[in-house]
């Protein structure tokens, strides 16, 4: 038996995981694949990575336990365009789309150069998040297309292998027809299905999956993709690891923003709100709700609710996350020895939801600064 690749960790396409890969690694060599998998976990963790990359290794020519990335199959993949692996995901349903119609049939040609463009960026990208305008959902002629193909005996004498990402977005029909597929698979298929929201997937689906769960990255896991494979400095990239929670698509998301200027509003917002002058953290208001982008401002918030978090944290001698901002925090706690942090995160979790909620955003934060002034003292 080779044993070189469960010391060492196989797969460095998919950064972390070892768990899921030992797995997979030992559902291969026995030559016991179930028909069908369902990886779930949280958001940004590698499900569709780890699907993309098994699928590589099973489909690649050489046969071994790792894909050679040269073989006709390899080079297939590299742009997801091998025969026998098909990703599916949610599309728009295009006009006038009826039963016999193919997913891509109907679709206009501003629709089919940006489904192109996306599964060209998770095909370079595996972490990339697919994202086509006006796809609600997996739609039922993306799943007639699979029952069409399903039976075909694949050209490489393979597996064929169905990746359907973010398979909690199946409409109804889709599930229910999915299912005939899944209850009756051929036998050299092989379904991956991944989601971040299992509990909103059919039972009837689940049952039929071998349920793979998926953890969250460790912090040091999502600093190394982001400095070997983002080039984030490495400072840098041990902060957005320790704010992304686990994740690494959200760490990669806050990579794009300001975030360091954003941090600082926070800091602002906290540092007016505790003075009182209710003017200057008007200022600070505005400028967080200038675009009325509600995403933003749902960031700003999160980030505001890490910052009290910290507060809590190093009144407790913890380890705080704003590693840069322990001198205003150590300051804050010195000065609100009484204040009620855990109400202060409350009402920070409220503002959320809130906000969520469509509830007009300036008052939300007019009242989050008086909710936290109150609760200094
Ligand atoms: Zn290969």
């Amino acid at each position: 038996m080779p044993s070189d690749h469960t010391t060492t960790m196989p797969w460095p396409r998919v950064l972390g995981q070892k768990r899921v890969k030992l797995m997979l690694l030992n559902a291969k060599r026995s030559g016991r694949l179930h028909h069908a998998y369902l990886f779930h976990g949280p958001e940004g963790v590698g499900k569709d990575a780890m699907a993309i990359e098994f699928a590589r290794v099973l489909q690649c020519d050489t046969g071994g336990e790792v894909a050679c990335g040269v073989c006709d199959a390899c080079v297939k993949m590299a742009t997801l365009q091998h025969p026998d692996v098909h990703l599916v995901t949610a599309l728009p349903v295009g006009k006038n789309e009826d039963a016999g119609d193919g997913p891509f049939d109907k679709l206009t040609q501003d629709e089919m150069k940006s489904v192109r463009a996306e599964y060209l960026a998770k095909a370079e990208d595996p972490y990339h998040r697919v994202s086509i305008p006006r796809a609600t959902g997996i739609k039922i002629n993306s799943i007639r297309d699979i029952r069409r193909e399903a039976p075909l005996s694949s050209a490489g004498k393979k597996r064929r292998i169905f990746i359907l990402s973010n398979a909690d977005m199946l409409t109804d029909v889709s599930a229910n027809t999915l299912l005939k597929t899944l209850e009756e698979p051929p036998a050299h298929c092989l379904f991956i299905l991944t989601t971040s929201y299992r509990d909103e997937m059919l039972q009837t689906i689940l049952s039929r999956c071998q349920q793979i769960r998926f953890d969250p990255l460790s912090e040091s896991q999502i600093q190394e993709g982001l400095t070997a494979r983002d080039g984030v400095a490495a400072e840098h990239a041990a902060l957005l690891a320790r704010l992304a929670g686990g994740s690494y698509a959200r760490a990669r998301e806050l990579t794009g923003d300001d975030l360091m200027g954003e941090r600082n509003n926070v800091l602002e917002f906290v540092r007016r709100t505790v003075a009182g002058h209710s003017a200057d953290v008007g200022k600070i208001i505005d400028l967080v709700t200038d675009e009325k982008d509600r995403t933003r401002v749902t960031r700003f918030l999160h980030l505001l609710l890490l910052w009290f978090r910290d507060a809590l944290v190093l009144a407790r001698e913890g380890r705080i996350i704003n590693i840069d901002q322990r001198e205003p925090l150590e300051r804050f706690i010195a000065r609100y020895p009484k204040a009620d942090i855990p109400a202060i995160l409350a009402d920070c979790d409220r503002a959320i939801s809130l906000v969520e909620r469509n509830v007009y955003i300036k008052l939300i934060l007019y009242n989050l600064a008086g909710q936290v002034k109150a609760h200094i003292s």
